[in-house]
């Protein structure tokens, strides 16, 4: 479960988060749409405590995210702990952000034995079953630069399942792709929605929002304007704002 309260954040003199409430229960699938600069993506960044939040709290399954309580005082975190936190929340990237000079496989493999110390040859196994998983079975051992670019954004989101995270962040995973490569990769957060992961994405396609959504979210001007499940939301939203939104994305 990821909760969300009272989550204000500014950069200097701009106010991005106006108070964020969220829940998002274990399972489920959330989907934040919005317009550019509407403080998506930071609210994101917030939730593995990428961005330090001024006001507000972050819990995921109960645990304080970046602070432990002493008495009625926060103290944040060591950068250890901060470090195994994050290590348990999936972040995936419009940009792939893979290592160029370790293969999908290594790509995948890397962070579970770097930062979970897992024994090696478990861990290739298990690469290997995320890169099936994704349909990459047979390029396993190809470099970055010989995948496209949905290949590229199917091994980030294997390496992102391969530290076991409690949830995973997507943020417009699929923007940064060739109209024929975006569909290979919503099918995978397809299966991944199916299967019971606590996903929170951001995307602008309408269409993933409506099939895979437990609950979409509309944020404008760093605040939570509706929020709902994609029927309702997306074919009846309430919001003048919501309402502009969708006629132009659709
Ligand atoms: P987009 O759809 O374009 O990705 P977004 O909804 O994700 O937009 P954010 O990236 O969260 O928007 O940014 C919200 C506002 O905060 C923007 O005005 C942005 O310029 C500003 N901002 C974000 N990060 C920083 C930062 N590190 N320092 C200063 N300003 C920032
Ligand atoms: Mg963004």
């Amino acid at each position: 479960v990821v909760e969300l309260a009272g989550v204000h954040k500014s950069f200097g003199a701009l106010h991005v988060l106006r108070g964020i409430d969220l829940t998002a229960e274990a399972g489920t699938v959330t989907v934040i749409l919005g317009p550019s600069g509407s403080g998506k993506s930071t609210l994101l960044r917030t939730i593995n405590h990428l961005e330090k939040v001024d006001r507000g709290r972050v819990r995921v399954d109960g645990e304080l995210i970046g602070y432990r309580r002493s008495g009625n005082r926060l103290y944040e975190l060591s950068e250890r702990q901060i470090l195994r936190q994050r290590s348990r929340i999936g972040f995936v990237f419009q940009n792939f952000n893979l290592f160029p000079h370790l293969t999908a496989l290594e790509n995948v493999a890397e962070a579970p034995i770097a930062a979970l110390r897992r024994p090696r040859a478990q861990t290739y196994e298990r690469a290997r079953e995320l890169l099936a998983r994704v349909g990459l079975a047979d390029r396993a051992g190809a470099y970055p630069r010989q995948l496209s670019g949905g290949q590229q954004q199917r091994v980030a989101i294997a390496r992102a399942l391969a530290l076991e995270p409690r949830l995973i962040l997507f943020d417009e995973p699929t923007s940064a792709l060739d109209p024929e490569l975006v569909a290979e990769v919503l099918d995978v957060l397809r299966e991944l929605a199916r299967s019971g992961t606590t996903m929170i994405v951001v995307t602008h396609e309408i269409g993933f929002a409506r099939e895979a959504a437990d609950t979409v979210i509309f944020m404008d001007e760093g605040r939570i304007v509706e929020q709902g499940p994609p029927a309702r939301v997306l074919d009846d939203p309430r919001h003048l704002r919501t309402r502009a939104f969708l006629s132009r994305v659709r």
